[in-house]
């Protein structure tokens, strides 16, 4: 069959055009699901030119995509309007209009949220799941995250750590919290923002049962803050039963969540271990010829490096005791079991992943071993 080259320019412009509205790129966050729940990928604290961002809120959708998120939310700064006089915008709420349009072709789940923000002792803090950001523009902070919680807002404090408010780069839990926590008006603290993790903000979180998160936090471009500096964004995964706005909600209240910086995870324990535990798949378990010494390897299907460290009593043959499987791909080690087993333990800690300040877990997979 015989093609006009026009027919052919078309058809490859089409292809062309498919493709780039697949945004698919080669640098996508990828997470497994838990027993149990979706694990969702979400970056809910992002700002655009509707508050002291650089970008049009369409940017964020598209950076999200090919990031592979599943969830993110454009928290503006209600207060804060630097833009103001070039774009003249009554309605708080047009950041999150404009996300819905640009998204609604894809599978990315756009959460209606705003940034509440003041000097500290209140701090800034994010509002996500709400139903219409002016109203949340009061005088009093408190009658804000009355307002918020009104509209079923799930809240968390962001950046508690940050050093233009707390100079000593540690977080303060001030009378204004411990009431919002009281009033349910605070569910959530980010432990990680930017590229700052706050041990004593995951410290709070566990003492106040508070939701843990970690967001990027973009003001500028995701590919010149993180990509080009080596580092995928920040970000909380969330372990809902559906990837519905509902399951999302219902996740975070319930504080299902981890946050991931690079190779940094740091979640509650009970969230940890079955998601580490589902990164690593074990592909390969055999003896070395006639030897006891079992050769494993172990496949990483998250894109996070993950560093372990052997905590079984045997020790290992030609491999280090701390190694890491690296993103995506596969680590081989060698395990000197002294005799023959149909099976064993494996028992790794992982030394990237925080359970409490300065605790890492150890983690366990049962190992089947091949004739
Ligand atoms: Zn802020
Ligand atoms: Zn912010």
């Amino acid at each position: 069959m015989k093609f006009h080259p026009l027919f052919i320019a078309l058809v490859s412009t089409l292809a062309l055009s498919a493709q780039d509205h697949s945004h698919k790129s080669s640098r996508a966050i990828t997470f497994p699901d838990v027993p149990g729940y979706k694990t969702l990928k979400t970056d809910l604290h992002q700002h655009t030119v509707f508050s002291d961002g650089n970008v049009w809120p369409t940017i964020r959708v598209m950076e999200a995509l090919r990031d592979n998120l599943d969830v993110i939310s454009l928290t503006e700064h209600i207060e804060y309007q630097p833009h103001k006089e070039d774009i003249p915008h009554p309605d708080r709420n047009r950041s999150y209009h404009l996300a819905l349009q640009e998204a609604k072709d894809h599978d990315l789940l756009i959460i209606h949220g705003s940034e509440i923000t003041r000097q500290a002792p209140m701090g800034h803090n994010n509002a996500v799941f709400i139903q219409d950001a002016n109203k949340l523009l009061n005088e009093n902070a408190e009658d804000s995250f009355a307002e918020a919680q009104k509209q079923g807002a799930f809240i968390f404090w962001n950046h508690p750590a940050w050093y233009a408010q707390s100079p000593k780069g540690t977080p303060i839990l001030s009378d204004f919290q411990k009431e919002r926590i009281k009033k349910g008006e605070l569910n959530g603290i980010e432990v990680i923002n930017t590229g700052d993790y706050a041990e004593e903000s995951l410290a709070l979180a566990l003492e106040n049962n508070l939701t843990i998160m970690g967001t990027s936090d973009i003001h500028g471009l995701i590919d010149w803050d993180y990509i080009e500096k080596g580092h995928d964004r920040p970000i909380t995964l969330v372990f809902a039963k559906e990837k519905t706005a509902e399951s999302l909600k219902d996740a975070l209240f319930a504080g299902r969540t981890v946050a991931v910086f690079n190779s940094l995870l740091v979640g509650k324990k009970e969230n940890l271990v079955p998601l580490l535990q589902a990164c690593i798949e074990v592909e390969k378990a055999q003896y070395i010829n006639k030897t006891s010494i079992l050769e494993v390897t172990l496949k990483n299907v998250s894109t996070s490096d993950l560093i372990f460290e052997n905590q079984m009593p045997y020790t290992f043959y030609s491999s280090s005791p701390v190694f890491t499987v690296p993103a995506g791909s596969t680590k081989t080690i060698n395990i000197k079991t002294l005799e023959k087993k149909d099976g064993i333990t494996l028992k790794l800690k992982a030394l990237g992943a925080y359970v409490a300040p300065k605790e890492q877990p150890t983690i366990e997979w049962g190992i089947k071993i091949d004739d």
